[in-house]
């Protein structure tokens, strides 16, 4: 009799914060399910998450688990400061001979573990589904961003030919009408940044278009979604894309199947040195008064748009947490640095950190609202948080994250494409006092839907359990 093999699942997530950070939490559900987990990091990364975070021994309680490690294709002494994104993504292109001899390797047979049954692949280099086809394992495509922007990166045809694309910048208010589900709301600057280029070369767009495509060959799409957010996208998206599994909010969906609550732990998956100081200081502060600000891991900012946020502020007079990273200045001159009046003239009202348990801090009651960059993982923190957010996207899906936060889902205001201090002030005055009831009444029936999703029964419950029996039954 034909025996099923034991299902053993090989993960490999593009080496950036948020990647990684959702795709380890897919990684600890997956354990909870008893299947076999490889855990494939950069050796760059791998260092950095076993010096900062509790990562090693938080997955020491699954002997099924194990982390492997690869090069990222950039040469060893390579600065990878936070702009690296560009090498990064040139540099893991070439590192698919060395997949393909780990997979092949006796080293994912050894010590007694299963051969790869099925591997899961960051769809934002789903070129490495190639070497598991050609050795006819199944391979997953997992996303990490919103369905909003993949399905704007698959439309990337429908924009040429409809000649929505590329445009000038005169006229970015214009809507676009060739993105089913999204006509009507969608104007040329919520696209995903790189549509603003004129080059049609260009590294990002190339990769954001060609993988979203490429990833639509695999056996089976994963998302850090849920069904009731964004389920109209979903629609036009399921006759084009294999089996879609949407799993989100992968944070809540953890914390759910751990301890049965919504409580963030204290654990992090965090590249940078976590500060905790600001829980203290959160902790002396009146209920609901304070704006958190962070623009994630890796968009910059001039010094400029630094001192218009500050005095904006500063002149909303709320009191606020900002999270600045120290390379988060985006001209690298000696005048560029974290400007003087940021980190001397704040005083009692304002607290800066470099790095803060950003979880933990959403849901603490002294934080009453979010001044976000709109990266995906920080719009589904802020969702579980039900804590409604200002809006300034820099990058990639973070254009059309805010347009859905502002105009779909209406839990936040969009400042897109501005930055002067007057806005600031009046963004965080509206978050905070003038519009605070109405989008906290919309935010309070996401978050309700979204903490359902991901509890016993829920939509994105059922899915992964689906997912597992799927997985189990895969035949190499
Ligand atoms: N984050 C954190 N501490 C901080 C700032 C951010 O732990 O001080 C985490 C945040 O909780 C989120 C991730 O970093 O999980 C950022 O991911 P996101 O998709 O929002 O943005 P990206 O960094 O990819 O631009």
């Amino acid at each position: 009799m034909e025996q099923t093999p034991v299902a053993h699942v090989l993960i490999f997530p593009f080496p950036a914060q948020g990647h990684v950070n959702s795709m380890l939490k897919l990684a600890e559900l997956l354990c909870f399910s008893g299947l076999y987990v490889t855990f494939l990091n950069t050796k760059h990364y791998h260092k950095r998450l076993l010096r900062f975070t509790d990562a090693e021994t938080r997955f020491e309680s699954f002997p099924k688990f194990r982390f492997q490690t690869i090069t990222d294709g950039l040469p060893d002494d390579h600065s990878r400061s936070v702009s690296y994104i560009k090498d990064l993504i040139t540099g893991i292109e070439s590192v698919q001979p060395a997949f393909r001899e780990l997979m092949i390797s006796n080293n994912l047979n050894s010590d007694n573990w299963p051969p790869v049954t099925c591997t899961i692949i960051d769809g934002l280099i789903a070129f490495f589904m190639d070497v598991s086809k050609e050795l006819g394992i199944p391979s997953i495509s997992f996303r990490t961003t919103s369905a909003c922007y993949l399905w704007s990166c698959f439309c990337y045809q429908n924009l040429t030919e409809a000649g929505e694309f590329p445009f000038a910048d005169n006229d970015m208010d214009k809507l676009i009408s060739c993105v089913p589900g999204m006509q009507g709301f969608l104007r040329r600057r919520d696209l995903p940044s790189f549509y603003r280029i004129k080059e049609l070369n260009d590294p990002f767009l190339k990769l954001a278009v060609t993988q979203t495509i490429n990833s639509t060959r695999a056996s089976a799409t994963i998302l850090n979604t849920f069904e009731d957010l964004e389920g109209p996208i979903l629609s036009e998206m399921r006759p084009h894309f294999p089996k879609i599994y949407t799993l989100g909010p992968l944070h809540a969906h953890l914390s759910s199947r751990r301890t049965n609550s919504f409580a963030p732990s204290d654990s992090s998956n965090s590249l940078w040195e976590v500060d905790r100081s600001c829980m203290t200081w959160l902790d002396s502060q009146p209920l609901k008064s304070v704006v958190y600000v962070s623009f994630g891991s890796i968009a910059l900012m001039t010094r400029n748009e630094m001192l218009e946020f500050w005095h904006g502020l500063v002149n909303s007079g709320k009191r606020f947490l900002w999270v600045i990273r120290p390379d988060s200045v985006k001209d690298n001159d000696q005048k560029s640095q974290i400007p003087t009046e940021l980190t001397e003239g704040t005083k009692d009202r304002g607290y800066m950190v470099g790095w803060c348990p950003q979880e933990q801090v959403l849901v603490h009651p002294a934080v009453g609202g979010f001044l976000t960059h709109s990266g995906w993982n920080s719009t589904l923190e802020s969702i579980i948080a039900g804590l409604p957010m200002v809006c300034w996207p820099v990058m990639g899906d973070q254009q059309i994250n805010s347009r859905f936060v502002s105009q779909v889902w209406k839990i936040g205001l969009d400042m897109k494409d501005v930055c002067d201090r007057l806005t600031v002030e009046k963004m965080v005055n509206d978050l905070m006092e003038n519009k605070r009831d109405e989008l906290a009444r919309s935010m309070d029936e996401i978050s309700q839907m979204a903490k359902k999703s991901v509890s016993e029964g829920g939509t994105s419950w059922c899915n992964l359990e689906e997912l597992i029996e799927d997985i189990k039954s895969m035949k190499l």
